[in-house]
């Protein structure tokens, strides 16, 4: 089976049968179970335009979620500050005629005003970046169940249609498989969009069947550097703020040739350089005060970065790439 997605010239991508896990191998009994199912599912072989730049938005309130797990006590909302960025975000996708996932933590549905949801929805996609924005190695499966299903709810109603891409907060899903897979499938997403490698598994091209998930996730990884938690995503985020555009190229074209399709993550914030920094207790927190300075650099050079890439690549969501292949399961 082949689904033809986008527009513009195709690569054919074929799909293999041999390897299939970016991260967490977890042993010879989890990779049976997953060929077996691989096979038994004829996973779709999905090609993909040339040029296409996956658009990726994190929203969430950074203040308070950096706040209450560095001072470990719960936080006062922001949503003035995210409703402005959110604002300011959507106006730079607006201008370079992009389509992006907007992953958004589930709280913020009631947080937020209706408005800007639906200008959210009027032109882009809405994903699930869980309820409260939980490390999900920390948690656990029986709360992380719990914190999706609460999240997918009240997403779907803010969109006013199913919700099937997925983000883990912080991107803290290694080592969380076979059961991060099977929750998500039997949630009913369909696209997932954590997992970090240096290469895509051997045999694949941009996607693969997620472990766990018998299949019915697909798995869209991210180029990353190093090991374990140690990992560097680097299109995207601070790496994307701080580095040259020519560097953030290279890296987009060494993502093609190790068989990813090019993502790029944001947040609202990123391109924000009038947020006041984060308050941290005085005498304390040394790190954490130079991470939130960190996190405030090259904020003003990221838009101007997304503008010259919308010249390079068709910046379009994973729905938009993937919907041939979700509506086959919806
Ligand atoms: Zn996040």
């Amino acid at each position: 089976m082949k689904i033809q997605l986008g527009r513009g010239s195709y690569v054919p991508l074929s799909s293999a049968r041999t390897e299939l896990q970016c991260v967490n191998v977890s042993g010879a009994k989890t990779a049976f179970a997953n060929i077996k199912s691989f096979w038994q599912r004829d996973y779709p072989d999905v090609s993909v335009a040339k040029g296409t730049l996956l658009m990726t938005v994190d929203l969430e309130d950074y203040r308070r979620q950096e706040l209450r797990d560095h001072l470990g006590t719960p936080q006062a909302p922001s949503p003035a500050e995210v409703e402005r960025q959110a604002h300011a975000l959507l106006d730079l996708l607006d201008e370079i005629n992009a389509r992006a996932t907007f992953f958004a933590v589930g709280r913020l549905v009631a947080e937020l005003p209706r408005a800007l949801w639906e200008r959210i929805i009027k032109s882009h996609d809405i994903g699930c970046h869980g309820f409260e924005h939980l490390r999900i190695a920390h948690i656990g499966p029986a709360r992380f169940r719990q914190d999706l299903r609460q999240a997918k709810e009240v997403l779907e109603q803010a969109a006013g249609q199913p919700v099937v891409s997925f983000r883990a907060p912080y991107f803290s899903a290694d080592g969380c498989n076979p059961w991060y897979g099977e929750i998500l499938a039997e949630a009913g997403m369909r696209i997932e969009s954590s997992q970090r490698c240096w290469r895509v598994p051997r045999g694949f091209r941009g996607s693969y069947p997620l472990e766990g998930s018998g299949g019915r996730v697909t798995a869209v990884p991210l180029p990353a550097l190093g090991l374990g938690h140690k990992r560097l995503t680097l299109i995207g985020g601070t790496y994307f703020r701080l580095l040259p555009l020519g560097a953030v190229r290279q890296l987009l074209r060494l993502a093609q040739n190790r068989g990813f399709i090019p993502t790029l993550y944001l947040h609202p914030y990123d391109i924000d350089p009038h947020a006041p920094l984060l308050h941290y207790p005085a005498g304390r927190y040394i790190k954490h005060r130079l991470s939130a300075w960190m996190r405030r650099l090259g904020r003003r050079s990221a838009a101007v970065k997304v503008h010259a890439l919308s010249r390079d690549f068709m910046l379009n969501s994973l729905e938009g790439v993937f919907g041939a292949a979700r509506s086959e399961h919806l």
